[in-house]
């Protein structure tokens, strides 16, 4: 079973998220889009928010489910027997931040990467984006699921 997970805050999920894992499901038998919480961080959309939103965008499709975590991601994945990891790169800067985290999860818990591309399209889209445009009463519908 080709488990991934895909972890994220998601506040909120954007259409760049639902584009990776739409793009991925081919790559596996099963995505968790695992929400990662950190009682520390300040998020616009509560969890419970959050959760529905993923699981409306992907409702009806039985490869992906919604699961929330706390604590380390790889942790996670092993304790739910996920090999993989999945994450999205938009630019040089995605790029820098996930390198160090994917060799040290590679080399310290087994759990490889696996990195999709940004749709020309959605590379401009990021959640705090969203957050900042609903923050000052905009309309962000043409970014969100
Ligand atoms: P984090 O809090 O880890 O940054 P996010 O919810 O912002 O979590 O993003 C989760 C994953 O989705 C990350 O791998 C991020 O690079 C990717 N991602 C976010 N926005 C996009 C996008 N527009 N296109 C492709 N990947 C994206």
């Amino acid at each position: 079973m080709k488990r991934a997970v895909f972890p994220g805050s998601f506040d909120p999920i954007t259409l760049g998220h639902v584009d990776i894992v739409e793009r991925a499901l081919p790559l596996f038998d099963e995505i968790i889009v695992a929400i990662g919480t950190n009682a520390a961080k300040k998020n616009m959309w509560t969890l419970e928010e959050r959760k529905q939103q993923i699981e409306n965008a992907f409702a009806g499709n039985s490869k992906i489910k919604v699961a929330v975590y706390e604590g380390l991601t790889a942790d996670f994945c092993k304790k739910i027997g996920a090999r993989f990891l999945l994450r999205g790169l938009r630019n040089p800067s995605d790029f820098t931040y996930e390198q160090t985290i994917a060799q040290a999860n590679q080399k310290v818990n087994g759990v490889e990467s696996v990195f999709l591309m940004s749709s020309p399209e959605h590379g401009y889209i990021s959640s705090s984006i969203v957050r900042d445009i609903a923050r000052n009463g905009g309309d962000y519908s043409a970014l969100v699921p």
